[in-house]
């Protein structure tokens, strides 16, 4: 199974993408964590990518397509992908389409307020990678990661001023791949406002119809 998920900032993607995974036995391919993976270990592509993410732009298309064509090539990938936060423009969905044939796309539909609300608590954890939210998913112990007990960090572009940035960047950049996927038939919309345990099973029931 080869899936794409899209989706604003804090819509939701990656707690979605990590539940499909599980659900599925595929690779999740998250372009943002290779990106700051990069970043933490100052890579000449970290440094690259560093103030762009920081600002809420987007890194180029073709540094980002080079990295996604080297890693859907990997094992793991085998069995199928769930590609979270990539393609993010109408080149990289056209890159794509050259790569691989997608089976399903799936759009995380959210107003932007709530998107902005959400972003601003968000939470992970450096070392295993747990997400936590303080207004829906908090921590049980707060500031401190459920599964291995290490303190939990905001990430750096999780501000409001940059998450306003990054939800228009998502509006100009990233939103025409709904008509490019949806002219496809290949689309399946679900709404983000519902509770996350809904949204995993709306993803499930459209991906197996
Ligand atoms: P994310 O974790 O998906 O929110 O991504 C964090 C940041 O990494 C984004 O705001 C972009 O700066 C950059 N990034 C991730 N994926 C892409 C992509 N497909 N194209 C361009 N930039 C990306």
């Amino acid at each position: 199974m080869k899936l794409v998920l899209i989706g604003a900032p804090a819509a939701g993607k990656g707690t979605q993408a990590a539940r499909l995974v599980k659900h599925y036995g595929i690779a999740h391919i998250s372009t943002g964590d290779m990106l700051r993976e990069e970043v933490a270990k100052g890579t000449e592509l970290g440094k690259q990518a560093q103030s762009v993410m920081a600002a809420g732009g987007l890194v180029s298309d073709e540094l980002i397509i080079a990295i996604v064509k080297e890693r859907i090539q990997q094992d793991d990938c085998k069995n199928g992908f769930i590609l979270d936060g990539f393609p993010r423009t109408v080149v990289q969905a056209e890159k794509l389409e050259e790569m691989v044939k997608l089976d399903k796309v799936v759009y995380i539909n959210a107003p932007d307020e709530v998107m902005l609300e959400r972003l601003t608590a968000r939470q992970t954890c450096p070392k295993c990678g747990a997400t936590y939210n303080k207004l829906f998913l908090p921590s049980k112990v707060e500031g401190v990661c459920d599964v291995c007990g290490t303190a939990l960090t905001q990430r750096k572009d999780d501000t409001e001023e940059a998450g306003r940035k990054r939800i228009q960047t998502f509006h100009e950049q990233s939103e025409p791949l709904v008509g490019f996927y949806g002219e496809k038939g290949i689309l399946i919309e679900v709404d983000g406002m519902m509770p996350i345990d809904e949204i995993t099973k709306a993803i499930i029931n459209g991906l197996d119809a």
